[in-house]
């Protein structure tokens, strides 16, 4: 199996949280429901651990997808591997 890196989630969410500028051209904007719904998604679809994720990320500032992007990208080295289910490992 391919162990998935923190890269892979932050390339994730920068296209999901589309930042981009806002209607009056000098402010920015984004998408976020102040949860890790994205990241949930990601987890599922990557076959990760999302508890151990969400661990991982909270400890590291990271409260909802946003933040992951603003806090955890600073402290969370890009090559590290996040934590895949159980059975996921044993395949
Ligand atoms: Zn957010």
């Amino acid at each position: 199996m391919t162990r998935v890196t923190f890269l892979k989630l932050v390339r994730y969410l920068e296209e999901r949280c589309n930042f981009h500028k806002d209607d009056s051209g000098f402010g920015v904007t984004w998408t976020c429901d102040n949860s890790l719904a994205f990241t949930k998604k990601f987890c599922e679809k990557n076959n990760l651990d999302f508890a151990h994720v969400k661990a991982l990320l909270e400890g590291n500032g990271g409260f909802c997808d946003c933040e992951i992007l603003f806090n955890c990208v600073e402290r969370i080295s890009k090559g590290t591997f996040l934590p895949a289910k159980a059975e996921a490992q044993m395949k």
